[in-house]
């Protein structure tokens, strides 16, 4: 259905201008054949009058004398000075009908007689009288009926020549507001698109440039300015992330080791007990502060790779091997694993993105028992697919969670963390010329990650 407000502005735009041109023609039309009436009413009053005047001079003698075949041959010869006389009819002072042509007479005579007016224009028809008077006496009067043809074929011919005028301006109007629209709605859209792709893709540093000095442009002006203040505000933070976890590294390993030594001293509760939470929480901290430290290396370029030739397959089976080694609740299911898949890339790094995959499918699927794990060999490429049956991710999230510090809604409150391993999880396999994704499932999530193989 037609719906206005959920029209583009595009098309807003040319509809209006459209619609308002449409109306002011249909005003000037109406007002020009109206005056077009008008003109040819008068006209024809006057020209009907005159033959009046003419036909009551001539009456006079006819009236005086009371010939009436001569008055009779008189009206009946009208219509030929005027086809559109239908009739004519003389009166004498007592109003009684002198001559009449067509001598059937017309309904519209009697009113012609009765008219205050000298004119009536009355159904199609214009109605005339005037007096025959001689000296200072009335001898009686001349009513014509005129059939106004013209007046027809005018309205007619007017109308069809504005409707032909009203499309094509109408057509015009559609021409020109397409062509300047584009230039205004353009711009918005522009604009419009830009912020679509920054909200999307968290790319902040997406300046538009714009050569108008109108509100468009300040509207582009704002954006570029809030743009460059997200860009500066992000460089404080990846400064003050690269600092922060500079500074905490050194103290957190002296800590750790003491925690370390104290766990080595210390073997009767409660404070064996205590030591270990303690060193359970220094590794936690120990996990922030690496990926902290990742993310202020990837935002600085500074994220080193050591490349070299390994096995994936391998890999794989050791990485699933440890992760299941501190997961009591999940069985990890390790599906078609290929023997000797070399990868050129760094053997760390690629751990730490398959480590990082399956501690999520167990920790964002509490409650269930399985992660499966899939593995896909193309000509190029292995495909690692890790499937989980947990709380899963909302389509318009999915491309988000590969941001830094992005936690859907739906697990930020229940489950801790922090947003980090998948940012940093999609810069590795991208220097390694590979691709992360997640595909839709009906229960739980679907991580994939491909790399080239040799
Ligand atoms: P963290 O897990 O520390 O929050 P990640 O970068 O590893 O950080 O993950 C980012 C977000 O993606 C998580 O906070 C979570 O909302 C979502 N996520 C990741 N893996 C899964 C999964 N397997 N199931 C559901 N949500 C997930």
């Amino acid at each position: 259905m037609f719906n206005f407000s959920n029209m583009s502005i595009r098309k807003k735009l040319v509809l209006m201008q459209v619609f308002t041109t449409a109306l002011v023609l249909i005003i000037m039309m109406i007002v020009f054949i109206a005056s077009d009436i008008k003109e040819y009413k008068l006209r024809k009053v006057d020209s009907m009058m005159s033959i009046a005047q003419v036909l009551g001079t001539n009456s006079i003698s006819v009236l005086q004398f009371q010939d009436q075949a001569a008055a009779l041959e008189m009206i009946s010869q009208l219509h030929k000075v005027s086809p559109e006389i239908m009739g004519a009819e003389i009166t004498n002072n007592r109003g009684q009908v002198f001559a009449r042509y067509p001598e059937a007479g017309d309904p519209e005579f009697s009113i012609a007689a009765e008219m205050k007016e000298n004119s009536l224009f009355r159904n199609n028809h214009l109605l005339v009288k005037y007096p025959i008077v001689s000296g200072n006496e009335n001898l009686g009067s001349i009513h014509l009926i005129v059939r106004l043809t013209e007046l027809q074929k005018i309205i007619r011919s007017t109308f069809r020549l504005a409707i032909f005028l009203l499309l094509l301006s109408v057509g015009f109007a559609f021409l020109v507001a397409f062509f300047i629209q584009s230039y205004v709605s353009g711009r918005l859209l522009k604009l419009v698109g830009t912020m679509k792709k920054v909200v999307r893709t968290g790319e902040y540093n997406t300046p538009i440039e714009d050569e108008g000095n109108d509100e468009i442009a300040t509207l582009i002006q704002v954006y570029n300015r809030l743009m460059e203040r997200i860009k500066e505000n992000e460089k404080k933070k990846d400064e003050f992330i690269g600092i922060a976890s500079h500074e905490l590294k050194t103290p957190l390993t002296t800590v750790k080791g003491y925690i370390e030594m104290l766990k080595m001293v210390e073997t009767e509760d409660p404070k064996k007990s205590f030591v270990e939470s303690a060193f359970k929480s220094i590794l936690k901290l120990e996990e922030l502060v690496k990926d902290l430290l990742d993310v202020s290396k990837i935002e600085s370029g500074q994220l080193q790779l050591e490349m070299e030739d390994f096995d994936m397959g391998q890999l794989i089976a050791e990485t699933v091997e440890s992760v299941q080694m501190i997961s009591a609740t999940h069985l990890i299911i390790l599906n078609n694993l290929p023997t000797r898949q070399i990868v050129f890339g760094d053997r760390q790094r690629i751990e730490q993105v398959l480590t990082n995959i399956l501690s999520n499918a167990i920790k964002y699927s509490p409650g269930e028992n399985e992660v499966i794990v899939n593995i896909e060999r193309t000509d190029h490429e292995l495909t690692v697919s890790i499937r989980d049956f947990g709380i899963g991710i909302p389509v318009d999230e999915q491309t988000l969670i590969f941001e830094r510090f992005y936690r859907t809604k739906g697990s930020s409150v229940h489950i801790s963390g922090f947003g980090l391993g998948l940012y940093i999880c999609k810069d590795i396999v991208s220097r390694h010329n590979g691709k992360i994704w997640i595909e839709s499932a009906n229960k739980g999530s679907f991580f994939k990650f491909s790399l080239p193989v040799k």
